[in-house]
């Protein structure tokens, strides 16, 4: 077995104290007829197994972590009433629980008071966040690093905003003196700060760019979609908890439960420092906030209709494991960050291979050794296809050459990128679980680079 069915007894027991808290209505409850819905839910089972295994620690490909069981139950939980946190008016407890969360979340950051709320994703919530950048700074740009992600260089197209990428040092990190220079020109509103960048996990030296506020006059908008929660981690390197360490002193974040809060997908969230920002939000709604002059959600949101049942999952996953440095949740991401760390070690000393750099976070990249940066991307090819034959899923990603010339990986440089392979160690269970994946990793070597396994 590789899913947990032992949870499930639990969503009977919380949904007969659910049903209870409704006892003064009278009966409704429908009763289906379960045989059709056997049949359509076994075809749905049996198509599910065409995916890759998210589950298991043999997958460590993409940024894809299964929620917690705990989330899976409150989330199907709150499914059997499917509140709308728009407004109080459709989610009147859940609502009330999406503000708690949400301040959890902006207290891990230490902010005390902030504007804040759940969304679909990183995407809509860095959304907001440029959006709101460009109200405060009209006709300015938005800057951001090479190695952030390729959302906001779109979203400022949808936002109608200038856009221009900064240069990267070797590991990925956005390069101070690049950015400079841009700011020198006076054009630009905001700076994207990215705290664990897509492709590598680099983060952004936030110090540094904070120390040019004193010089140009810019927002500071953080990007840590990914590597928000990696703030309670206590095995980071000095470098990059001195940037964790600043974040609050952003203007906006972003951090997306989905990711690595153990949340489903359809969970992002958008911080802001100051409250007063909220009136860029300002509308008012025909349908909806006549059953409370309490704050509705809907009013400091661009989406309107929005998943209860994601913030019931969220508030009731933070109910067992709080985010605190030091609790349990901590020490999960510690476990991600310590099986990159052996993962780093490993592939340093196998003379195949090139890891670019060692991890920030949980994510590793490595290049294939090869004579040219042709025969190294095809490579690397080879070896995730034949890892995949073996039940060891990786990613590729390809970087450019200035984040791959310090590893040295090859004699000609006939291609300005190289193709190479990635893996994010998002499950804590991959630590015990790495002897098994470089073993079925070396195989896949040894197969595809026709060398015997040293
Ligand atoms: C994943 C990610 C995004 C996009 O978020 P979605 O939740 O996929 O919409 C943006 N920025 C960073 C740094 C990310 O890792």
């Amino acid at each position: 077995m590789t899913f947990d069915h032992k949870s499930l007894e639990l969503l009977g027991e919380a949904l007969r104290t659910m049903d209870h808290g409704f006892r003064h209505l009278p009966e409704s409850a429908p009763a289906p007829d379960l045989e059709p819905l056997r049949n359509a839910l076994r075809e749905a089972a049996e198509r599910m197994t065409d995916n890759y295994p998210y589950q298991h620690p043999l997958y460590i490909g993409q940024m894809l972590k299964p929620p917690h069981s705990l989330a899976r139950l409150a989330y199907a939980l709150a499914m059997f009433l499917n509140p709308n946190n728009h407004a109080l008016d459709g989610g009147r407890a859940s609502s009330a629980m999406e503000k708690e969360a949400v301040a959890q979340i902006a207290r891990m950051f230490g902010w005390e008071t902030h504007l804040g709320h759940l969304c679909g994703g990183g995407t809509i919530a860095n959304f907001e966040a440029l959006w709101v950048g460009r109200e405060l700074r009209p006709g300015k740009s938005v800057v951001a690093s090479a190695q952030a992600h390729y959302t906001h260089s779109r979203l400022s197209a949808v936002l109608n905003v200038p856009f221009a990428k900064i240069a990267v040092d070797q590991r990925g990190r956005m390069d101070v003196r690049s950015l400079e220079k841009a700011l020198a020109t006076g054009e630009v509103g905001t700076v994207v700060v990215t705290l664990g960048a897509t492709a590598a996990g680099s983060v952004d030296p936030l110090p540094e760019v904070l120390a040019l506020r004193e010089q140009y006059d810019f927002r500071v908008h953080v990007d840590s979609a990914y590597g928000g929660y990696f703030t309670l981690a206590k095995n980071l390197e000095p470098e990059t908890r001195a940037a964790y360490d600043r974040i609050g002193e952003a203007d906006s974040i972003v951090i997306d439960p989905h990711k690595h809060g153990l949340q489903p997908y359809g969970c992002g969230c958008v911080l802001f420092r100051d409250p007063g920002v909220g009136r860029f939000y300002q509308h008012t709604s025909p349908y909806t906030y006549f059953s409370s002059d309490e704050l509705h959600l809907g009013e400091i949101s661009l989406e309107c209709s929005r998943p209860g049942a994601s913030a019931v999952a969220l508030w009731t996953t933070m109910r067992l494991l709080p985010l605190e440095p030091g609790g349990d949740f901590a020490h999960s991401l510690e476990s991600c960050r310590a099986a990159a760390l052996a993962l780093h070690q490993a592939l340093e000393q196998d003379e195949r291979l090139t890891p670019l750099f060692p991890p920030e976070l949980d994510i590793n990249v490595w290049a294939i050794r090869a004579e040219s940066a042709s025969e190294s991307s095809a490579r690397a090819r080879k070896v995730f296809a034949a890892a995949a034959e073996r039940d060891l899923h990786l990613a590729l990603s390809s970087f450019p050459r200035v984040m791959l010339e310090a590893a040295n990986p090859v004699l000609r440089w006939d291609a300005e990128e190289i193709i190479c392979l990635r893996a994010c160690a998002m499950k804590p269970e991959h630590q015990a679980w790495m002897p098994e994946i470089l073993s079925r990793l070396r195989a896949s070597l040894a197969e595809t680079l026709e060398t015997p396994d040293p």
